[in-house]
């Protein structure tokens, strides 16, 4: 076909895995009115050069859930008649080194709460499944049959002629030039056979998507990393059995059968950036489809060594092929999907190199997101949203991504904290930390205090296992400091947005499940709903005018939170309502425990007793000779203020505070003690124990919707999840406070599997290790005895009444 429609509901921008596999999943669901384009022929851009390995096991369960679903597809597929050789050859996974040995025992033990046939092999079995391996310093293995290997263009074809089937029409050789918008959504896409009207775009560029971003001014940050593998000249027996893939990561390599020759690749220590231009990194040129980049061998040393030894075989066989491709990479290793700020604007591409393993999972999950309007499962890790607003630097995304790749097969420790492009945003209060001996950890490219090494507590605490690693007794100092006298914490990173305009209280009233609107000088705990009862976004509301009011929420969620509320704001004609990101405009220091009033009071003429300044309250006062906003809130379970105050004051304000609190115990303490502290307290985390897909009553947040209210985003769901709660976010202690799970974990209940962890850690004031996690509600009774696997070995524990500390609330009304 040549001309373009010249209207669509749907246009799905490239025809790699990405795009027909979310064409595909769009027909399924009845959307027949889809035009794919493509600027070359389908395939042609990243996915015709790829190795085509399908493992499903991944560290996320969201992924390991789409990779099944993409196993299931391609299973049904190979039963049509465009099949895409799918063939579940199995694969296995090597450990290397003990650590690895048990990062395998740990995956295991989760893929059990999946259902997936993943188990534990001795490395003679391995030997015995993939002969030609070589054991030495083998320490053992996994093997799951269900895994497999595809032909990434058939399965792209396959996925191509199943949509057609279902109405979508397909047009090759037509570039997208441009994306008109009108009023923040997108209205029509420009291509060199016409122009097509239409309400949704689908961004399935892979390596290309910045470039199509930019023609709506969305920045997709994505980088081409060069990729390689080779094929081996044909050498197995004809009649052998067919070789499983297998992955040793230690070694940074991956093979799977070709033919009768072997595919080899790697994961470089040092990557590339694959760019026409160094000043314009994800710019790609307008001729390279169906190409590939030239042979980098290199680079390819090592890989190519560690695979001799591996298996002794590939240093005496010839090479048939060597395959250098580019392949679009996030700063994360996690895809990026979803609705940009530009409305109707999705995008689904920076596979990673496990776009052929993804796609069937990313088409359906992509495909429910743009039907209903919003993720039907928690996609938080690879919505575009995560991103903040240091991506907007080329560079900055490189370095991100250049350290990903490079540590692509490396163990992540809990607790691990990125080395590239820092320190990028610092609180006024940064060096003084330094100078005090803070360790800081980076969230959202912000610098914020862990912990300060100079408080040493007590060692014997440190956790058995990976959360030991990079542990410090420091948490538990600053953690009692705060419970016992008084805890300074520097949260200048905390995003905070301005909402303000005449309907600016409507608006906020209409987007959040509680009564936000209580008058000047209150502050509320609320959630925003999606249509689903699903928690969106967790955040405060201080009412700090007529019409004007400040939302404080998590330091990551800036993009997400607030995009959520600018998408509410246009979709339901808010037009009058200003929503502006102040976060760089304000810090934020918290004051929490029993002698925070005291030390307060010390600075200030405000009368700060419970009755002149209540809980959930917020005052503009004089502190320190300065002018700031004290809101009397909590995250710790302790009395205490946050103080906000211009970043110019910062440095001033924070050295008063600490003069202040000196005789009165106060220390300077970091966010591994909030962690702690909350955790203890039972105060929920959002991308922790809650998210899109849990709604606030299986929460335990049900207090927090005003159900008298009439109209709200999400009370029909909400009112139904009140009514139909069939699970419950339990916590659960155990004796042993350094037996600590740290999430995905699987729940036995007499012998049987019924959860996993969500979420865990240390309450060092309760002395006990401390998990959340959702249970069936006929489990989830106080007393309850279960069992938590850790490393293979089961853990008792005991599902506890919440919340575990202060259950009067005394310490925070106080
Ligand atoms: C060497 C190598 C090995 C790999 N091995 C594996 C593996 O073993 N397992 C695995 O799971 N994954 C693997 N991958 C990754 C996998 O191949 C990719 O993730 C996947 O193919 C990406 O698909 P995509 O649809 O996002 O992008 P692409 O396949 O790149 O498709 C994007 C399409 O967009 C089109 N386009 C761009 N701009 C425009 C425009 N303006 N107008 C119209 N069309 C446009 C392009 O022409 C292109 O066809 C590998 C990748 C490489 C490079």
């Amino acid at each position: 076909m040549s001309a373009v429609p010249a209207r669509a509901k749907i246009v799905i921008i490239g025809g790699g895995v990405g795009g027909t596999s979310v064409a595909y999943h769009l027909a399924e669901l009845g959307e027949k009115d889809v035009v794919l384009v493509d600027r070359n022929e389908l395939t042609s851009g990243s996915t015709f050069h790829s190795a085509g390995l399908v493992g499903q096991l991944r560290a996320d369960p969201t992924l390991t859930l789409m990779n099944m679903h993409s196993v299931d597809l391609y299973r049904k597929l190979q039963a049509t008649d465009t099949p895409p050789s799918w063939r579940e050859c199995g694969s296995i996974k090597l450990a290397s080194t003990p650590e690895r040995m048990q990062e395998i025992r740990r995956q295991i033990g989760w893929a059990k709460s999946f259902g997936l046939d993943l188990h534990e092999i001795s490395p003679q079995e391995a030997q015995n499944l993939f002969p030609l391996i070589d054991l030495e310093g083998v320490v053992g293995a996994c093997y799951m049959a269900s895994d497999g290997q595809v032909d990434p263009s058939q399965l792209a074809m396959a996925l191509a002629a199943g949509a057609r089937k279902n109405g979508v029409q397909i047009f090759t050789h037509t570039r997208v030039l441009e994306i008109k918008t009108i009023n923040g959504r997108v209205s029509s896409v420009v291509t060199d056979k016409g122009e097509i009207e239409c309400e949704i775009v689908v961004n399935c560029g892979g390596m290309y998507a910045p470039q199509i971003g930019r023609m709506v001014d969305v920045r997709i940050p994505i980088v081409p990393m060069s990729h390689q593998y080779l094929i081996t000249d044909n050498f197995l027996a004809p009649d052998a059995p067919f070789l499983p893939s297998l992955r040793d990561p230690d070694n940074l390599i991956y093979f799977r059968q070709e033919v009768s020759g072997l595919l080899m690749g790697g994961y470089e220590r040092s990557s590339k950036a694959w760019s026409a231009d160094y000043n314009n990194i994800d710019d790609i040129p307008a001729d390279f489809n169906s190409m590939l980049l030239p042979d980098d061998w290199d680079r390819f040393y090592d890989i190519a060594e560690a695979s001799q030894k591996r298996v002794p075989k590939m240093a005496e066989v010839g090479i048939k092929n060597f395959i250098n491709g580019p392949e679009g990479f996030t700063p994360d290793n996690e895809f990026c999907l979803g609705e940009t700020s530009v409305g109707g604007f999705y995008v689904a591409a920076g596979f990673c190199a496990h776009g052929i393993a993804g796609a069937g999972g990313i088409g359906k999950v992509v495909a429910e997101w743009i039907v209903a309007g919003e993720p039907t499962m928690d996609l938080w890790h690879m919505d575009i949203k995560r991103f903040g607003a240091s991506y907007e630097s080329p560079d900055f995304t490189l370095q991100r991504i250049t350290e990903n790749y490079e540590e692509y097969y490396d163990i992540h420790y809990p607790g691990e904290e990125r080395k590239s492009a820092r320190p990028k945003f610092t609180s006024p209060v940064y060096d003084w930390h330094k100078a005090n001996g803070a360790v800081f950890g980076e969230k959202a490219s912000w610098e914020r205090v862990n912990y300060y090494s100079t408080n040493k507590g007590n060692e014997d605490l440190r956790p058995k296992g990976w959360l030991g690693k990079h542990w410090s007794s420091a948490v538990q100092v600053e953690h009692l400091a705060t419970r016992t006298a008084a805890g300074l914490f520097d949260e200048s990173s905390f995003a905070k947005a301005r909402i303000s305009g005449a309907r600016a209280g409507e608006f906020l009233n209409f987007v959040c499940a509680n009564n936000v609107v209580k008058g000047v000088s209150k502050t509320v705990y609320t959630q925003a709903l999606n249509s689903k009862g699903g928690i969106e976004s967790d955040y405060t509301v201080t009412q700090i005018g007529e019409n004007e009011f400040m939302i404080v929420t998590g330091t990551a969620f800036a993009t997400h939170d607030f995009g959520w509320l600018e998408k509410m704001r246009r979709e339901f004609s808010y037009d009058n309502v200003e929503i502006t990101n102040i976060t760089r405009e304000l810090t934020c220091f918290g004051i929490m425990g029993p002698n925070s009033r005291a030390i307060l009071q010390s600075l200030t003429n405000t009368d700060l007793n419970h009755t002149a300044f209540p809980f959930m309250s917020s005052q503009e006062i004089d502190l320190a000779s300065l002018k700031v906003r004290a809101t009397r809130i909590t995250y710790v379970g302790e009395l205490g203020w946050e103080i906000y105050a211009p970043v110019a004051n910062g440095l001033a304000l924070w050295s008063a505070l600490i003069d202040a609190g000196k005789d009165l115990g106060l220390i300077p303490c970091g966010y591994r003690a909030i962690e702690s502290l909350r955790l203890e307290k039972g105060y929920r985390a959002w991308a922790g124990e809650i998210n899109t897909e849990t709604n606030p009553f299986e929460a335990g947040l049900g207090f927090a919707v005003s159900l008298k209210k009439e109209d709200f985003h999400g009370r029909a769901a909400a009112v139904a999840a009140k009514e139909n709660q069939s699970r419950k976010l339990v916590a659960i202690t155990f004796d042993d406070v350094t037996s600590v799970p740290f999430g995905s974990e699987p729940i036995r209940i007499d012998n049987k599997i019924v959860g996993r962890i969500k979420s865990g850690g240390q309450g060092y004031t309760i002395n006990k290790a401390i998990a959340y996690a959702y249970l069936p509600t006929e489990h989830s009774e106080p007393g309850t005895r279960v069992d938590v696997e850790l490393f293979g070995l089961w853990s008792s524990g005991v599902i506890a009444a919440e919340p575990l500390f202060d259950p009067e609330n005394s310490r925070i009304r106080s």
